[in-house]
């Protein structure tokens, strides 16, 4: 055991995009100690699994006159009038947010989004082109202009490989494999983290000027998802046991096209490039669920009309829990060129090759529109009045700016976490620079924790860790799901809480201490327990539909009544304390109106 406590300036937890932009500018800022800590390689980061693409009204593209909306695309001519611009992504994110994103904060993002494109482009990231070698861009869901910039299937791959790059070339430290299971705050300001070295089983502390979440999202505490097993949402669940707020916890997406069974995502890249849903009896379902925007109307509306179709008895697949992704007509080539892996997905993991069956799929849960609140500068603020955590900062999908409100469109969430993970790094920089101090902790956090595993290794314990998370993602998916009401709400509740309890008794079977795989799946569990009560209580309380937050027993929006940002702290006995927070409107250009598509 060694008690060496590690001090750096900097202390970035997390390696996916946002983490990685905002490490690097920090250091390209001059902040000389910058190190980011990552439970995965950290190009095992969930971000390059990204598929379809991100958003930015570039301009490159436009649909061919007299198409229609699912018509094909060509490149805009030289000195020919523009079909995007911020304001229309703007207006398309606040709408697709059903009114709950912030429009300040929005606007921020989709101005920054045409410059962060150029300088990944500057960076020398492998974007697919035009033919007259502009970025290329394709249709996604809930946009009103081409705006999905890609590079084929594999855009977060591209991406996160070319900040990675220079994240090193600027000297940034990292830690691949370094769990972070504890953050130190006292007097309202950070201190460090306390971190379990995976390869030796070590725990340390260390110690920051500033700490930066940017641990990703939390997908797994549901049954089917398209997230990656590391999504387990540790950085919400720590900061909350640290006193940390977290913000919107109930919106959850889920995507529409996960495959049948496994989840795994088959990118909306595949409807956006004209690809269609259909039912039991080969109907194109969406005409009567979305008239104007078919298969490319947001994520939440598809979802809840796949699951309409699947209740109602139009489902496909034995079980009839299935919908088909048909991509028949799009012929080789297309799929071939654009969707490659999602081919190969296909076909290895259901058996059906794309270009002659169409694909079983089902809606998967698949983003955290939720997290620790933080303004514009990934600053985390701690109550509804914006005081900051000093020295405490978050970005990407663990935050909540909040830009996405009650439902994200897809391709912004890569372009958040790129945005506001390189505003968060400019941010520390100034923070650094500006003559932060290394401050004292109190007592022995390593310590502390060092007690937590070895209660889970040598405890008296009997509960079976596994058999937990099993129950508290199947709860979760029934009760806190697509659809959900009071009284499954109440008995999702209750089921957390009984598992919370079970897990006081948790053991686990492997004893070692060099990575011991068991050890980490126990904390995770404890994580996914933790922040899936936030979600549950938020969703009971929220008497209305907004979003991905869909109640059967009150299916209407209810402006009146919640317009307004769910905020939850732990209270003294453990369970979250909900109060409220204003969204930021701006009631003279995007007031609140009846979403249709
Ligand atoms: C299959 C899939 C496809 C997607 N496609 C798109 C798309 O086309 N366009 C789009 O805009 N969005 C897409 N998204 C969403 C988008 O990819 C994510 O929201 C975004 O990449 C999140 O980036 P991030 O930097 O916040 O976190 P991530 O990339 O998830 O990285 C999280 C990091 O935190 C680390 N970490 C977590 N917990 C700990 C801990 N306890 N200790 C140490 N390290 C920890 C991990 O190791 C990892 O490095 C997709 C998501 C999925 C799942």
């Amino acid at each position: 055991m060694t008690n060496d406590v590690i001090i750096h300036d900097v202390v970035i937890v997390g390696a996916g995009l946002a983490g990685t932009w905002a490490a690097m500018t920090a250091a390209q800022q001059g902040v000389k100690d910058v190190a980011v800590l990552s439970k995965l390689h950290p190009l095992r980061s969930h971000s390059g699994a990204a598929q379809g693409g991100i958003a930015a009204a570039l301009n490159n593209v436009r649909p061919v006159a007299g198409t229609g909306p699912r018509g094909p695309l060509e490149q805009i001519p030289e000195g020919d009038e523009l079909v995007d611009s911020w304001e229309l992504h703007m207006f398309d994110t606040i709408k697709g947010s059903d009114w709950l994103g912030d429009q300040d904060k929005i606007e921020v993002m989709v101005k920054d989004a045409i410059d962060i494109l150029y300088q990944y482009e500057h960076m020398g990231c492998v974007f697919s082109r035009t033919p007259d070698g502009r970025i290329a861009q394709r249709r996604f869901g809930g946009h009103s202009a081409p705006r999905a910039n890609y590079s084929a299937d594999r855009t977060g791959h591209v991406l996160l490989h070319t900040i990675h790059e220079q994240a090193l070339k600027h000297g940034v430290k990292f830690y691949p494999e370094w769990y972070v299971m504890d953050l130190i705050i006292e007097d309202n300001s950070v201190r460090g983290v306390v971190t379990l070295e995976v390869l030796t089983g070590e725990i340390r502390t260390i110690r920051a000027k500033a700490v930066m979440f940017a641990t990703g999202g939390y997908g797994r505490a549901f049954k089917i998802t398209s997230n990656a097993f590391a999504n387990t949402g540790d950085g919400v669940a720590i900061a909350y046991d640290a006193g940390a707020p977290l913000m919107d916890m109930e919106f959850v997406q889920f995507h529409p096209t996960g495959l049948y069974r496994h989840g795994i995502l088959m990118s909306e890249a595949c409807r956006g490039e004209g690809g269609y849903l259909i039912n039991k009896d080969g109907d194109h379902f969406m005409k009567k669920y979305a008239p104007d925007k078919m298969e490319l109307a947001p994520r939440d509306l598809v979802s809840r009309s796949e699951q309409t179709e699947i209740n109602e008895g139009r489902g496909v697949m034995e079980d009839g829990q299935g919908i088909y992704l048909d991509l028949r007509h799009l012929g080789a080539e297309k799929i071939m060129k654009r969707l490659p892996q999602i081919r190969e997905l296909a076909i290895n993991f259901a058996g059906v090759d794309p270009i002659e069956e169409p694909i079983p799929i089902q809606p998967t849960a698949h983003y955290s529109m939720g997290g620790i609140p933080t303004d514009v500068d990934g600053q985390v603020i701690a109550d509804a009045e914006g005081t900051p955590i000093v020295g405490f900062f978050a970005g990407g999908e663990v935050a909540c700016v909040s830009v996405h409100g009650a439902n994200r469109l897809g391709t912004n969430s890569l372009l958040e976490a790129s945005v506001f993970g390189r505003r968060a790094g400019h941010a520390i920089a100034r923070f650094i620079k500006g003559g932060a101090e290394l401050l004292p902790l109190t007592g022995d956090p390593a310590e502390r924790n060092r007690r937590i595993v070895a209660e889970l290794m040598d405890g008296d314990g009997r509960e079976n860790v596994e058999d937990i998370a099993q129950e508290l993602k199947s709860t979760m998916t029934q009760n806190c799901g697509i659809y959900r009401n009071e009284a499954q709400l109440k008995k999702a509740l209750n089921d957390v809480k009984a598992l919370q309890e079970r897990f006081k008794s948790a053991r686990v079977m492997d004893r070692s201490k060099r990575f011991n795989t068991d050890v980490l799946a126990a904390l995770e569990t404890k994580h996914l327990l933790t922040f899936s009560e936030v979600i549950v209580a938020g969703a009971l309380n929220r008497t209305e539909s907004r979003g991905a937050h869909a109640r059967t027993d009150y299916p209407k929006r209810d402006d009146e009544a919640w317009m307004k940002h769910t905020i939850a702290h732990k209270s003294e006995d453990g369970t979250p304390r909900l109060s409220y927070k204003e969204v930021t409107v701006f009631w003279d250009r995007f007031p609140p109106q009846e979403r249709k598509y």
